[in-house]
């Protein structure tokens, strides 16, 4: 079995989820008592949002470059990145090492195409749902159609993930207008919806949705097992 390299702590509380969920797919590959060889560099996540908010991308991949170069010299084989938002410094990331990075929305887009979905919906942070570094992956490598929600419900969308989720705290208002916007995916033609934020399966499960829904933490962890299995 590979080493894992997981840069997580954005949020932290996403992070033990990709911990839970990467153990779980060993044991239900490999039974018995078998779990995850990996390594978890967990940043402080304020140093991370600092740079977010003030567009110093260039920072943020010099901080996540240094974590994977750690990694790399802590033994793993392989890397991900536990948050969907800073896949916009990937490049910088996967320069750094001579191990591979395991990209999220590759992990995504694999499935979505399994599953026989080209319209998708996304929901992510601002950055995320606005930018091109995420949406244009999924269109370029698998075809897909990406929409998002209007103005106003993506800064709610953004609101809910780091004044709530990203502190641990899960409120039924919340969840309440995020099947909302969901739904209106739906009616805008979505297949599937993407939670392209690794905290917000922690908000939506799939009793909450009128179309397949495809978590990025699940989706990305199974991936990463499957490569140190494969
Ligand atoms: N974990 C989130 C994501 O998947 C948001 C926090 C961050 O900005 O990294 O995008």
């Amino acid at each position: 079995m590979k080493m894992i390299g997981l840069i997580g702590g954005m949020s932290w509380e996403s992070s033990a989820c990709y911990y839970q969920s990467i153990n779980r797919r060993v044991a239900a590959r490999r039974g018995g008592l078998h779990s995850a060889r990996c390594l978890l560099y967990s940043v402080d996540f304020a140093e991370i949002e600092d740079c977010q908010r003030e567009g110093d991308w260039d920072r943020a991949g010099v901080l996540l470059a240094d974590a994977a170069r750690a990694l790399q010299a802590a033994g793993a084989d392989l890397i991900g990145l536990c948050t969907n938002t800073m896949h916009k410094v990937a490049d910088a990331i996967q320069a750094a090492v001579d191990v591979p990075l395991l990209h999220i929305a590759d992990a995504t887009g694999t499935a979505l195409v399994a599953a026989g979905v080209r319209r998708v919906g996304l929901l992510g942070t601002r950055f995320t749902m606005e930018q091109g570094f995420y949406r244009e992956r999924l269109a370029r490598a698998f075809g897909l159609d990406v929409v998002v929600p209007d103005a106003p419900a993506r800064a709610e969308v953004h609101r809910v993930i780091y004044d709530e989720l990203c502190r641990g705290e899960v409120r039924e208002d919340s969840r309440e207008h995020y099947r909302a916007i969901v739904q209106e995916l739906v009616d805008a033609g979505a297949e599937g919806v993407i939670l392209g934020c690794t905290e917000v399966g922690l908000l939506l499960r799939q009793r909450d949705a009128a179309a397949p829904l495809f978590d990025t933490t699940q989706l990305h962890a199974e991936a990463l097992v499957d490569a140190a299995l494969d």
